[in-house]
Protein backbone atom coordinates (compact mmCIF):
# COMPACT_ATOMS: atom_id res chain seq x y z
CA UNK A 1 0.00 0.00 0.00
CA UNK A 2 1.31 3.28 -0.74
CA UNK A 3 1.91 5.88 1.60
CA UNK A 4 2.17 9.83 1.20
CA UNK A 5 2.68 12.64 2.93
CA UNK A 6 -0.56 14.34 1.30
CA UNK A 7 -3.53 12.83 -0.58
CA UNK A 8 -5.30 15.77 -2.24
CA UNK A 9 -8.71 14.64 -4.06
CA UNK A 10 -9.43 16.55 -7.24
CA UNK A 11 -7.30 18.36 -9.57
CA UNK A 12 -8.69 22.11 -10.29
CA UNK A 13 -7.06 24.69 -9.62
CA UNK A 14 -7.05 24.28 -5.83
CA UNK A 15 -6.12 21.03 -5.81
CA UNK A 16 -3.33 21.12 -8.20
CA UNK A 17 -1.96 24.17 -7.08
CA UNK A 18 -1.50 22.63 -3.55
CA UNK A 19 -0.41 19.64 -4.86
CA UNK A 20 2.58 21.49 -6.51
CA UNK A 21 3.39 24.39 -3.31
CA UNK A 22 3.39 21.30 -1.42
CA UNK A 23 6.01 19.20 -3.52
CA UNK A 24 7.88 22.33 -3.70
CA UNK A 25 7.89 22.29 -0.22
CA UNK A 26 9.80 18.56 0.53
CA UNK A 27 6.07 16.55 1.01
CA UNK A 28 5.48 13.44 -0.93
CA UNK A 29 1.95 14.55 -2.46
CA UNK A 30 -0.39 11.81 -4.43
CA UNK A 31 -3.33 14.13 -6.32
CA UNK A 32 -6.57 11.57 -7.01
CA UNK A 33 -8.65 12.63 -9.95
CA UNK A 34 -11.72 11.18 -11.78
CA UNK A 35 -11.54 13.35 -15.03
CA UNK A 36 -9.61 11.90 -18.08
CA UNK A 37 -7.78 15.66 -17.69
CA UNK A 38 -6.08 17.54 -15.28
CA UNK A 39 -7.28 21.19 -14.12
CA UNK A 40 -10.75 20.54 -13.05
CA UNK A 41 -13.83 23.01 -14.23
CA UNK A 42 -11.69 26.09 -14.55
CA UNK A 43 -9.53 24.48 -17.50
CA UNK A 44 -11.58 21.38 -18.84
CA UNK A 45 -15.16 23.55 -18.75
CA UNK A 46 -14.91 26.80 -16.95
CA UNK A 47 -12.57 29.79 -16.95
CA UNK A 48 -10.17 28.76 -19.99
CA UNK A 49 -12.97 27.49 -22.29
CA UNK A 50 -15.10 30.44 -21.88
CA UNK A 51 -12.55 32.91 -22.35
CA UNK A 52 -11.17 31.11 -25.63
CA UNK A 53 -14.83 32.21 -26.95
CA UNK A 54 -15.24 35.18 -25.74
CA UNK A 55 -12.06 36.40 -27.28
CA UNK A 56 -12.59 34.54 -30.83
CA UNK A 57 -16.44 36.17 -30.76
CA UNK A 58 -15.08 39.50 -29.60
CA UNK A 59 -12.65 39.32 -32.88
CA UNK A 60 -15.23 38.20 -34.92
CA UNK A 61 -17.94 41.16 -33.38
CA UNK A 62 -15.00 43.74 -33.36
CA UNK A 63 -13.76 43.64 -37.30
CA UNK A 64 -18.08 44.77 -37.92
CA UNK A 65 -16.41 48.53 -36.26
CA UNK A 66 -13.13 48.61 -37.61
CA UNK A 67 -14.41 50.81 -40.55
CA UNK A 68 -14.91 53.61 -38.04
CA UNK A 69 -11.01 53.35 -37.54
CA UNK A 70 -10.22 53.08 -41.90
CA UNK A 71 -9.67 49.70 -41.93
CA UNK A 72 -12.47 48.24 -43.81
CA UNK A 73 -12.96 44.73 -43.24
CA UNK A 74 -15.22 42.66 -45.84
CA UNK A 75 -16.60 39.25 -46.16
CA UNK A 76 -16.14 38.33 -42.47
CA UNK A 77 -16.96 34.71 -41.67
CA UNK A 78 -18.15 32.63 -38.87
CA UNK A 79 -16.55 29.10 -39.08
CA UNK A 80 -17.70 27.88 -35.26
CA UNK A 81 -16.30 24.05 -36.09
CA UNK A 82 -12.46 26.23 -36.07
CA UNK A 83 -13.30 28.71 -33.38
CA UNK A 84 -14.11 25.19 -31.18
CA UNK A 85 -11.18 24.15 -32.53
CA UNK A 86 -8.90 26.75 -31.31
CA UNK A 87 -10.70 26.49 -27.83
CA UNK A 88 -10.40 22.69 -27.32
CA UNK A 89 -6.84 23.24 -28.40
CA UNK A 90 -6.45 25.79 -25.86
CA UNK A 91 -7.60 23.53 -23.41
CA UNK A 92 -5.33 20.70 -23.91
CA UNK A 93 -2.63 22.96 -24.13
CA UNK A 94 -3.18 23.86 -21.05
CA UNK A 95 -4.47 20.67 -19.17
CA UNK A 96 -0.79 18.94 -20.62
CA UNK A 97 0.72 21.98 -18.38
CA UNK A 98 -0.27 20.60 -15.61
CA UNK A 99 0.70 17.01 -16.39
CA UNK A 100 4.18 18.32 -17.43
CA UNK A 101 4.23 20.36 -13.80
CA UNK A 102 3.83 17.37 -11.74
CA UNK A 103 5.82 15.13 -13.47
CA UNK A 104 8.34 18.12 -13.09
CA UNK A 105 7.58 18.41 -9.55
CA UNK A 106 7.43 14.54 -8.82
CA UNK A 107 3.67 14.26 -7.74
CA UNK A 108 1.84 11.11 -7.96
CA UNK A 109 -0.75 11.46 -10.04
CA UNK A 110 -3.74 8.31 -10.00
CA UNK A 111 -6.87 8.70 -12.32
CA UNK A 112 -9.69 7.68 -10.61
CA UNK A 113 -12.83 8.20 -8.02
CA UNK A 114 -11.79 9.27 -4.55
CA UNK A 115 -13.35 8.07 -1.61
CA UNK A 116 -12.08 8.67 1.64
CA UNK A 117 -12.41 5.06 3.53
CA UNK A 118 -10.86 6.01 6.99
CA UNK A 119 -8.91 8.81 8.46
CA UNK A 120 -5.12 8.04 6.53
CA UNK A 121 -7.19 6.32 3.68
CA UNK A 122 -8.43 7.16 0.03
CA UNK A 123 -9.84 4.06 -2.04
CA UNK A 124 -9.17 5.12 -5.63
CA UNK A 125 -12.01 3.13 -7.56
CA UNK A 126 -11.30 2.52 -10.91
CA UNK A 127 -13.24 0.75 -13.85
CA UNK A 128 -10.14 -1.71 -13.80
CA UNK A 129 -8.83 -2.17 -10.21
CA UNK A 130 -9.74 -0.05 -6.91
CA UNK A 131 -6.46 1.04 -5.19
CA UNK A 132 -6.05 1.95 -1.59
CA UNK A 133 -3.37 4.71 -0.42
CA UNK A 134 -2.74 6.28 2.72
CA UNK A 135 -1.70 9.51 3.63
CA UNK A 136 -0.36 11.41 6.92
CA UNK A 137 -3.20 14.64 5.83
CA UNK A 138 -5.78 14.29 2.84
CA UNK A 139 -7.11 17.58 1.15
CA UNK A 140 -10.96 17.69 -0.18
CA UNK A 141 -10.77 19.71 -3.19
CA UNK A 142 -13.55 18.29 -5.45
CA UNK A 143 -14.85 22.13 -6.65
CA UNK A 144 -18.71 22.58 -7.39
CA UNK A 145 -21.15 21.70 -10.19
CA UNK A 146 -24.04 23.10 -11.81
CA UNK A 147 -26.97 23.83 -9.77
CA UNK A 148 -30.29 22.92 -12.21
CA UNK A 149 -34.04 24.02 -10.48
CA UNK A 150 -36.04 20.34 -9.51
CA UNK A 151 -38.07 20.49 -12.78
CA UNK A 152 -35.30 20.43 -15.68
CA UNK A 153 -33.53 17.81 -16.80
CA UNK A 154 -30.28 18.98 -18.74
CA UNK A 155 -29.90 17.35 -21.95
CA UNK A 156 -26.78 19.35 -22.76
CA UNK A 157 -28.87 19.20 -26.54
CA UNK A 158 -30.94 22.21 -25.64
CA UNK A 159 -31.26 22.19 -22.51
CA UNK A 160 -27.73 23.72 -21.54
CA UNK A 161 -25.51 24.08 -18.70
CA UNK A 162 -22.24 26.11 -19.04
CA UNK A 163 -20.54 22.95 -20.06
CA UNK A 164 -23.25 22.27 -22.97
CA UNK A 165 -23.57 25.60 -23.66
CA UNK A 166 -19.52 25.59 -24.48
CA UNK A 167 -19.94 23.36 -27.52
CA UNK A 168 -22.47 23.89 -29.28
CA UNK A 169 -22.24 23.23 -32.95
CA UNK A 170 -24.87 25.47 -34.39
CA UNK A 171 -25.11 29.12 -33.24
CA UNK A 172 -28.56 29.33 -31.52
CA UNK A 173 -31.44 31.43 -33.17
CA UNK A 174 -32.99 32.31 -30.18
CA UNK A 175 -31.30 31.61 -26.79
CA UNK A 176 -32.85 32.20 -23.10
CA UNK A 177 -30.53 32.54 -20.34
CA UNK A 178 -31.90 31.57 -16.86
CA UNK A 179 -29.85 33.70 -14.66
CA UNK A 180 -27.95 36.59 -15.13
CA UNK A 181 -24.75 35.97 -13.17
CA UNK A 182 -21.17 36.42 -14.60
CA UNK A 183 -21.55 32.69 -16.29
CA UNK A 184 -24.80 33.57 -18.08
CA UNK A 185 -23.61 36.65 -19.06
CA UNK A 186 -20.38 35.62 -20.43
CA UNK A 187 -22.09 32.94 -22.33
CA UNK A 188 -24.72 35.44 -23.43
CA UNK A 189 -22.35 37.41 -25.31
CA UNK A 190 -20.59 34.91 -26.35
CA UNK A 191 -23.80 33.41 -28.63
CA UNK A 192 -25.26 37.41 -29.06
CA UNK A 193 -21.83 38.40 -30.80
CA UNK A 194 -22.14 35.44 -33.06
CA UNK A 195 -25.85 36.02 -33.99
CA UNK A 196 -28.04 34.71 -31.61
CA UNK A 197 -30.92 36.39 -30.76
CA UNK A 198 -30.57 36.16 -25.93
CA UNK A 199 -32.74 36.77 -23.39
CA UNK A 200 -31.86 37.08 -19.79
CA UNK A 201 -34.39 36.01 -17.24
CA UNK A 202 -33.64 37.12 -13.63
CA UNK A 203 -34.87 36.98 -10.43
CA UNK A 204 -33.61 39.75 -8.81
CA UNK A 205 -34.14 43.73 -9.87
CA UNK A 206 -30.44 43.80 -11.38
CA UNK A 207 -28.05 41.47 -12.70
CA UNK A 208 -25.43 40.51 -11.20
CA UNK A 209 -27.00 40.87 -7.98
CA UNK A 210 -23.62 40.78 -6.08
CA UNK A 211 -22.46 43.75 -7.56
CA UNK A 212 -21.94 47.40 -6.91
CA UNK A 213 -25.24 48.20 -7.96
CA UNK A 214 -24.01 51.49 -10.16
CA UNK A 215 -21.65 49.54 -11.41
CA UNK A 216 -24.30 46.71 -12.48
CA UNK A 217 -27.04 49.12 -13.61
CA UNK A 218 -24.34 50.69 -16.26
CA UNK A 219 -23.38 47.20 -17.35
CA UNK A 220 -26.80 46.38 -17.72
CA UNK A 221 -27.64 49.59 -20.21
CA UNK A 222 -24.75 48.46 -21.91
CA UNK A 223 -25.83 44.73 -22.61
CA UNK A 224 -28.99 46.36 -23.57
CA UNK A 225 -27.27 48.39 -26.47
CA UNK A 226 -25.44 45.20 -27.91
CA UNK A 227 -28.93 43.59 -28.23
CA UNK A 228 -29.28 41.55 -25.09
CA UNK A 229 -32.47 41.55 -23.16
CA UNK A 230 -33.77 41.18 -20.05
CA UNK A 231 -36.53 40.02 -17.65
CA UNK A 232 -35.48 41.01 -14.28
CA UNK A 233 -38.05 40.53 -11.22
CA UNK A 234 -39.01 37.42 -13.23
CA UNK A 235 -39.09 33.65 -11.86
CA UNK A 236 -38.22 30.77 -14.16
CA UNK A 237 -41.10 28.72 -13.71
CA UNK A 238 -40.51 25.30 -16.28
CA UNK A 239 -39.77 24.54 -19.60
CA UNK A 240 -42.24 22.67 -22.09
CA UNK A 241 -40.73 20.70 -25.29
CA UNK A 242 -43.50 21.03 -28.63
CA UNK A 243 -42.69 20.13 -31.88
CA UNK A 244 -38.75 20.51 -31.80
CA UNK A 245 -39.08 24.17 -30.17
CA UNK A 246 -38.86 24.98 -26.42
CA UNK A 247 -41.46 26.88 -24.32
CA UNK A 248 -39.70 28.98 -21.24
CA UNK A 249 -42.99 29.28 -18.85
CA UNK A 250 -42.06 33.08 -16.96
CA UNK A 251 -43.55 34.77 -13.92
CA UNK A 252 -43.20 38.38 -12.82
CA UNK A 253 -43.22 39.64 -9.28
CA UNK A 254 -46.69 40.87 -9.82
CA UNK A 255 -48.02 37.50 -10.82
CA UNK A 256 -47.82 38.03 -14.35
CA UNK A 257 -47.58 34.61 -16.47
CA UNK A 258 -46.02 34.29 -19.84
CA UNK A 259 -44.06 32.12 -22.12
CA UNK A 260 -40.34 32.75 -24.38
CA UNK A 261 -40.06 30.50 -27.10
CA UNK A 262 -36.31 29.58 -28.38
CA UNK A 263 -34.91 26.73 -29.54
CA UNK A 264 -32.19 26.50 -27.26
CA UNK A 265 -31.50 27.10 -23.02
CA UNK A 266 -28.64 27.82 -20.89
CA UNK A 267 -29.74 27.41 -16.99
CA UNK A 268 -27.05 29.52 -15.20
CA UNK A 269 -28.53 29.70 -11.69
CA UNK A 270 -25.25 29.34 -10.35
CA UNK A 271 -22.73 26.08 -8.81
CA UNK A 272 -23.06 24.24 -5.81
CA UNK A 273 -20.66 22.16 -3.62
CA UNK A 274 -19.44 18.77 -5.25
CA UNK A 275 -19.07 16.44 -2.28
CA UNK A 276 -21.13 13.33 -4.00
CA UNK A 277 -19.78 9.70 -3.06
CA UNK A 278 -16.23 11.22 -0.71
CA UNK A 279 -17.85 9.23 2.33
CA UNK A 280 -17.91 12.44 4.36
CA UNK A 281 -20.14 11.23 6.98
CA UNK A 282 -18.81 8.40 7.61
CA UNK A 283 -15.42 9.89 8.25
CA UNK A 284 -17.21 12.26 10.65
CA UNK A 285 -16.23 15.76 7.66
CA UNK A 286 -19.35 17.81 8.35
CA UNK A 287 -21.31 19.56 5.71
CA UNK A 288 -23.76 23.04 6.14
CA UNK A 289 -27.16 23.47 5.53
CA UNK A 290 -26.16 24.10 1.54
CA UNK A 291 -23.40 21.21 1.33
CA UNK A 292 -20.24 23.16 1.70
CA UNK A 293 -17.71 21.36 3.83
CA UNK A 294 -17.44 23.66 7.22
CA UNK A 295 -13.45 24.08 7.73
CA UNK A 296 -11.77 26.69 10.56
CA UNK A 297 -9.81 29.43 9.36
CA UNK A 298 -6.63 26.73 8.76
CA UNK A 299 -8.92 24.80 6.37
CA UNK A 300 -9.23 21.95 8.70
CA UNK A 301 -12.68 20.61 8.80
CA UNK A 302 -14.04 18.48 11.32
CA UNK A 303 -11.40 15.72 11.15
CA UNK A 304 -7.98 17.28 12.00
CA UNK A 305 -5.72 15.50 9.23
CA UNK A 306 -8.37 16.27 6.94
CA UNK A 307 -8.97 19.73 5.10
CA UNK A 308 -10.92 21.42 2.45
CA UNK A 309 -9.78 24.00 -0.22
CA UNK A 310 -11.79 25.64 -3.43
CA UNK A 311 -15.73 25.43 -4.74
CA UNK A 312 -16.32 22.72 -2.24
CA UNK A 313 -16.00 25.20 0.74
CA UNK A 314 -17.59 28.55 1.53
CA UNK A 315 -16.04 31.05 -0.26
CA UNK A 316 -16.26 33.03 -3.83
CA UNK A 317 -16.66 30.20 -6.44
CA UNK A 318 -13.72 31.74 -8.37
CA UNK A 319 -10.35 29.78 -9.91
CA UNK A 320 -7.48 31.96 -8.25
CA UNK A 321 -8.99 31.69 -4.74
CA UNK A 322 -9.26 28.39 -4.81
CA UNK A 323 -5.29 28.81 -5.85
CA UNK A 324 -4.81 30.97 -3.01
CA UNK A 325 -6.16 28.76 -0.67
CA UNK A 326 -4.12 25.59 -2.08
CA UNK A 327 -0.84 27.56 -1.86
CA UNK A 328 -1.53 29.06 1.99
CA UNK A 329 -2.74 25.17 2.78
CA UNK A 330 0.39 23.63 1.78
CA UNK A 331 2.17 26.14 3.59
CA UNK A 332 0.16 25.81 6.71
CA UNK A 333 0.82 21.82 6.64
CA UNK A 334 4.38 21.99 6.76
CA UNK A 335 4.09 24.93 9.55
CA UNK A 336 4.57 27.83 7.78
CA UNK A 337 2.11 30.79 7.97
CA UNK A 338 0.33 30.57 4.98
CA UNK A 339 -2.45 33.46 4.88
CA UNK A 340 -5.32 35.05 2.32
CA UNK A 341 -6.42 37.77 2.50
CA UNK A 342 -10.43 37.12 1.90
CA UNK A 343 -11.15 41.55 1.55
CA UNK A 344 -8.52 41.35 -1.64
CA UNK A 345 -9.67 38.61 -3.85
CA UNK A 346 -10.56 40.37 -7.27
CA UNK A 347 -13.69 39.33 -9.43
CA UNK A 348 -13.92 40.19 -13.30
CA UNK A 349 -16.67 39.20 -15.62
CA UNK A 350 -15.55 38.55 -19.10
CA UNK A 351 -17.40 40.83 -20.91
CA UNK A 352 -17.17 43.79 -23.60
CA UNK A 353 -16.91 46.04 -21.38
CA UNK A 354 -14.93 43.91 -18.70
CA UNK A 355 -16.26 44.55 -15.39
CA UNK A 356 -13.44 44.42 -12.40
CA UNK A 357 -13.83 44.78 -8.59
CA UNK A 358 -12.40 44.02 -5.31
CA UNK A 359 -13.15 44.70 -1.71
CA UNK A 360 -16.76 46.19 -0.24
CA UNK A 361 -19.39 47.80 -2.84
CA UNK A 362 -21.24 50.95 -2.01
CA UNK A 363 -24.14 48.67 -0.93
CA UNK A 364 -22.19 46.57 1.74
CA UNK A 365 -20.57 49.71 2.95
CA UNK A 366 -23.79 51.18 3.91
CA UNK A 367 -25.22 48.10 5.50
CA UNK A 368 -22.69 47.67 8.06
CA UNK A 369 -22.57 51.72 8.61
CA UNK A 370 -19.31 53.01 7.38
CA UNK A 371 -18.48 56.36 6.57
CA UNK A 372 -16.65 56.27 3.37
CA UNK A 373 -16.25 58.40 0.50
CA UNK A 374 -16.33 57.94 -3.12
CA UNK A 375 -13.79 58.95 -6.14
CA UNK A 376 -15.25 58.47 -9.73
CA UNK A 377 -13.60 59.00 -13.25
CA UNK A 378 -15.68 58.34 -16.51
CA UNK A 379 -13.08 56.55 -19.69
CA UNK A 380 -14.71 59.22 -21.93
CA UNK A 381 -12.50 61.37 -20.21
CA UNK A 382 -9.55 59.32 -20.65
CA UNK A 383 -6.92 59.55 -23.63
CA UNK A 384 -6.38 55.63 -24.44
CA UNK A 385 -9.67 54.91 -24.20
CA UNK A 386 -10.79 57.68 -26.69
CA UNK A 387 -8.13 56.62 -29.36
CA UNK A 388 -9.20 52.85 -28.73
CA UNK A 389 -13.07 53.87 -29.17
CA UNK A 390 -14.00 52.12 -25.89
CA UNK A 391 -14.88 54.81 -23.69
CA UNK A 392 -17.70 53.44 -22.00
CA UNK A 393 -17.52 52.70 -18.24
CA UNK A 394 -16.03 54.82 -15.30
CA UNK A 395 -13.76 53.99 -12.45
CA UNK A 396 -15.44 54.02 -8.67
CA UNK A 397 -13.37 53.99 -5.76
CA UNK A 398 -14.47 53.90 -2.16
CA UNK A 399 -12.23 54.71 0.86
CA UNK A 400 -12.75 55.09 4.80
CA UNK A 401 -14.50 59.00 5.44
CA UNK A 402 -11.86 59.32 8.05
CA UNK A 403 -8.96 57.57 7.51
CA UNK A 404 -8.87 57.17 3.67
CA UNK A 405 -7.70 53.37 3.64
CA UNK A 406 -9.61 52.28 0.00
CA UNK A 407 -12.25 49.44 1.04
CA UNK A 408 -13.33 48.55 -2.16
CA UNK A 409 -12.55 49.62 -6.03
CA UNK A 410 -15.58 48.55 -8.80
CA UNK A 411 -14.46 49.15 -12.60
CA UNK A 412 -16.45 49.04 -16.39
CA UNK A 413 -14.51 49.31 -18.93
CA UNK A 414 -11.98 48.01 -21.57
CA UNK A 415 -9.68 45.60 -19.64
CA UNK A 416 -10.85 46.86 -16.32
CA UNK A 417 -10.17 42.40 -15.58
CA UNK A 418 -6.11 43.65 -15.87
CA UNK A 419 -6.38 47.11 -14.42
CA UNK A 420 -8.21 45.72 -11.37
CA UNK A 421 -4.76 44.18 -10.32
CA UNK A 422 -2.84 47.07 -9.03
CA UNK A 423 -6.43 47.82 -6.67
CA UNK A 424 -6.08 44.09 -5.49
CA UNK A 425 -2.04 45.29 -4.82
CA UNK A 426 -3.18 48.36 -3.14
CA UNK A 427 -5.51 47.24 -0.97
CA UNK A 428 -3.20 44.21 0.45
CA UNK A 429 -0.73 46.92 1.41
CA UNK A 430 -3.43 49.22 3.24
CA UNK A 431 -2.98 51.94 0.86
CA UNK A 432 -5.77 55.01 0.58
CA UNK A 433 -6.56 56.84 -2.57
CA UNK A 434 -4.37 59.39 -1.54
CA UNK A 435 -1.21 56.90 -2.19
CA UNK A 436 -2.61 55.86 -5.86
CA UNK A 437 -3.76 59.52 -6.37
CA UNK A 438 0.22 60.48 -5.82
CA UNK A 439 1.85 57.28 -7.79
CA UNK A 440 2.60 58.09 -11.32
CA UNK A 441 0.62 56.28 -13.88
CA UNK A 442 2.11 56.22 -17.49
CA UNK A 443 0.54 58.42 -20.24
CA UNK A 444 -1.26 57.52 -22.08
CA UNK A 445 -2.98 54.37 -20.34
CA UNK A 446 -6.45 53.59 -19.01
CA UNK A 447 -4.52 53.34 -15.88
CA UNK A 448 -4.58 56.38 -15.36
CA UNK A 449 -8.40 56.87 -14.79
CA UNK A 450 -7.59 54.84 -11.83
CA UNK A 451 -5.01 57.78 -10.43
CA UNK A 452 -8.16 60.04 -11.34
CA UNK A 453 -10.83 58.44 -9.54
CA UNK A 454 -8.37 58.12 -6.64
CA UNK A 455 -7.82 61.86 -7.13
CA UNK A 456 -11.66 62.75 -7.18
CA UNK A 457 -12.18 61.35 -3.67
CA UNK A 458 -10.96 64.75 -2.75
CA UNK A 459 -12.65 66.17 -5.80
CA UNK A 460 -9.72 67.21 -7.35
CA UNK A 461 -9.68 64.87 -10.79
CA UNK A 462 -7.75 66.74 -13.52
CA UNK A 463 -9.48 65.40 -16.65
CA UNK A 464 -13.04 66.30 -15.58
C1 LIG B 1 -18.32 28.38 -17.39
C2 LIG B 1 -17.47 28.77 -16.21
C3 LIG B 1 -16.62 29.85 -16.30
C4 LIG B 1 -15.82 30.20 -15.23
N1 LIG B 1 -14.99 31.27 -15.35
C5 LIG B 1 -14.20 31.63 -14.33
C6 LIG B 1 -13.30 32.71 -14.46
O1 LIG B 1 -13.20 33.34 -15.51
N2 LIG B 1 -12.50 33.02 -13.39
C7 LIG B 1 -12.59 32.34 -12.21
O2 LIG B 1 -11.86 32.68 -11.28
N3 LIG B 1 -13.45 31.31 -12.05
C8 LIG B 1 -14.24 30.94 -13.08
N4 LIG B 1 -15.08 29.86 -12.95
C9 LIG B 1 -15.13 29.17 -11.64
C10 LIG B 1 -13.94 28.22 -11.50
O3 LIG B 1 -13.94 27.29 -12.55
C11 LIG B 1 -14.00 27.51 -10.16
O4 LIG B 1 -14.11 28.46 -9.12
C12 LIG B 1 -12.75 26.66 -9.93
O5 LIG B 1 -12.59 25.70 -10.95
C13 LIG B 1 -12.81 25.97 -8.57
O6 LIG B 1 -11.65 25.23 -8.41
P1 LIG B 1 -11.60 23.94 -7.47
O7 LIG B 1 -10.21 23.46 -7.52
O8 LIG B 1 -12.23 24.23 -6.17
O9 LIG B 1 -12.57 22.86 -8.17
P2 LIG B 1 -12.74 22.33 -9.65
O10 LIG B 1 -12.03 23.15 -10.64
O11 LIG B 1 -14.20 22.11 -9.83
O12 LIG B 1 -11.99 20.92 -9.63
C14 LIG B 1 -12.45 19.86 -8.86
C15 LIG B 1 -11.90 18.58 -9.44
O13 LIG B 1 -12.16 17.53 -8.55
C16 LIG B 1 -12.49 16.36 -9.28
N5 LIG B 1 -13.24 15.48 -8.38
C17 LIG B 1 -14.42 15.74 -7.76
N6 LIG B 1 -14.74 14.72 -6.95
C18 LIG B 1 -13.75 13.80 -7.07
C19 LIG B 1 -13.52 12.53 -6.48
N7 LIG B 1 -14.35 12.02 -5.54
N8 LIG B 1 -12.42 11.85 -6.86
C20 LIG B 1 -11.54 12.38 -7.77
N9 LIG B 1 -11.71 13.56 -8.34
C21 LIG B 1 -12.80 14.28 -7.99
C22 LIG B 1 -13.30 16.90 -10.44
O14 LIG B 1 -13.32 15.97 -11.51
C23 LIG B 1 -12.53 18.18 -10.76
O15 LIG B 1 -11.54 17.94 -11.72
C24 LIG B 1 -15.88 29.46 -14.02
C25 LIG B 1 -16.74 28.36 -13.92
C26 LIG B 1 -17.51 28.00 -15.01
C27 LIG B 1 -18.42 26.80 -14.88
Amino acid sequence: MEQFDLIIIGSGPGGYVCAIRAAQLGLKVCCVEKGKTLGGTCLNIGCIPSKSLLHASQIFSDTKHYANMGIDIRGVKLNLTKMMASKDESVSGLTDGIKFLFKKNKITHIQGFGKISGKNEVTVLNDDNDQVITGKNIVIATGSEVAVPENVIIDEKDILSSTGALSLDKVPEELVIVGAGYIGLEMGSVWSRLGSKVTVIEYADRIVPNMDKEISNQFQKILIKQGIDFKLSTAFKKINKKDGKLYIAIETQQGQASEINCDKVLISIGRKPYTFGLNLEEVGVKTDDKGFIVTKNNFQTSVDNIFAIGDCKLGPMLAHKASEEGTALAEIIVGQAGHINFDTIPSVVYTSPEVASVGKTEEELKLANINYKVGKFPFTANAKAKVMHETAGFVKILSDASSDKVLGVHMIGADVGNMIAELALAMEFGASSEDIARTCHAHPTLTESIKEAALNVDKRAIHI
